[in-house]
C-alpha cells in the first residue's frame, strides 16, 4: 500500500494527524526534498528507509514503490504542502493504477492557506472579491492559453500565484495587460510557516523590485488583489438581521 501524504507547508506541525500516525507506521518513505521540512522524518521509525525524491525521476520512485510493494512494505510519499497542487501525483498514480498497486491520499495544509495566515488576511471578502484563482506564470512548463495570467486577470478576482517567483516581470506584465492597475496591492509570501519566513508587502508594479530587495527567487507565493487592503462590508453569515438554519435574525 502506498499512502500519498500532504506535509503541509513548511512547520512540521502543520501536518494532519493522519499524515503524522502513516509517517510513524511506514516502512519506506519518499519525500519530496526540495521542500518538504526534514523535520518531519524525526516522526519515522528506526529503520525505516527513506529516499529523497528531488534527487529521483519518476521512474525511479515507481521503483521504489513497487519493490516495497513486493515486499509487503507500507510506503509514504511525502509531497509539499497539499498533493492536489502542483504536486506531479497525477502520473504517478497514473504508474500506480499500472502496476496495481492501492494507494490513498491524505492532505495537507497547501501554502496559500499558510501564505494567508502570513497574511492574516481573509482572500474572499464580501463586496471585494468571492474568488480565488490559483494559478501560475508559463516558464518551462507551459500553461494553456486561455488560462494565460492576463486572461486570469480579467476577473479582478484574487489570485495566488505558485512557481512564478523567478518570472515576476512577466507577472506584473500580463497582470496590467489583463486589467490590474500598476498600484493594484500584491504580496510576496516567501516559506509561508517556516522559521525564516518573509511577508513582503508591494503592489503589481514593484513585484520584481521587491523580490530582488528580498533576496527571494523561490519557494515564495505571489498573491495580488484589493484584498490586501480594501475596505469591506461585514458578512452576512454574521449579521444579527440575518436568519440561517442555525440562527433567527434578531433585528
Ligand atoms: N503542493 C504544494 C505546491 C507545490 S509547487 C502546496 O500545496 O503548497 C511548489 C511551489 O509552491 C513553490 O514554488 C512555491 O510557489 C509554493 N510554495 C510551497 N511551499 C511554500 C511556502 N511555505 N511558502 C510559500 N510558497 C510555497
Amino acid at each position: 500500500m502506498v499512502h500519498i501524504v500532504g506535509a503541509g507547508c513548511g512547520a512540521p506541525d502543520l501536518i494532519t494527524l493522519r499524515g503524522k500516525r502513516l509517517l510513524e507506521e511506514a516502512d519506506v518513505i519518499i519525500y519530496a526534498g526540495s521542500l518538504v521540512n526534514r523535520e518531519l522524518l524525526d516522526y519515522a521509525k528506526e529503520g525505516c528507509e527513506i529516499h529523497d525524491s528531488a534527487k529521483m525521476t519518476l521512474e525511479e520512485t515507481v521503483t521504489v514503490m513497487d519493490a516495497a510493494e513486493k515486499a509487503g512494505k507500507t510506503t509514504v510519499r511525502l509531497h509539499t504542502g497539499d498533493p492536489s497542487l502542483y504536486g506531479a501525483i497525477g502520473e504517478q498514480m497514473r504508474e500506480l493504477n499500472r502496476l496495481g498497486i492501492e494507494y490513498d491520499i491524505t492532505p495537507g495544509v497547501s501554502s496559500f492557506a499558510g501564505a494567508a495566515a502570513a497574511l492574516k488576511t481573509e482572500y474572499t471578502l464580501p463586496d471585494v472579491s468571492q474568488t480565488v484563482i490559483i494559478s501560475r506564470a508559463a516558464g518551462r512548463t507551459p500553461v494553456p492559453e486561455k488560462e494565460s495570467l492576463s486572461a486570469l486577470a480579467a476577473h479582478g478576482a484574487t489570485m495566488v500565484l505558485f512557481l512564478s517567483a523567478g518570472l515576476l516581470d512577466k507577472v506584473t506584465e500580463e497582470l496590467t495587460a489583463g486589467g490590474y492597475s500598476l498600484d493594484t496591492p500584491a504580496a510576496i509570501v516567501y516559506k509561508a510557516s517556516w522559521d525564516d519566513e518573509k511577508v513582503c508587502r508591494c503592489t503589481v508594479g514593484t513585484l520584481k523590485q521587491t523580490a530582488e530587495e528580498n533576496g527571494i527567487t523561490k519557494t515564495a507565493l505571489i498573491t495580488v488583489g484589493q484584498f490586501l487592503e480594501s475596505e469591506f462590508t461585514r458578512s452576512k453569515l454574521y449579521d444579527p438581521g440575518f436568519s440561517t438554519e442555525y440562527r433567527e435574525a434578531t433585528k
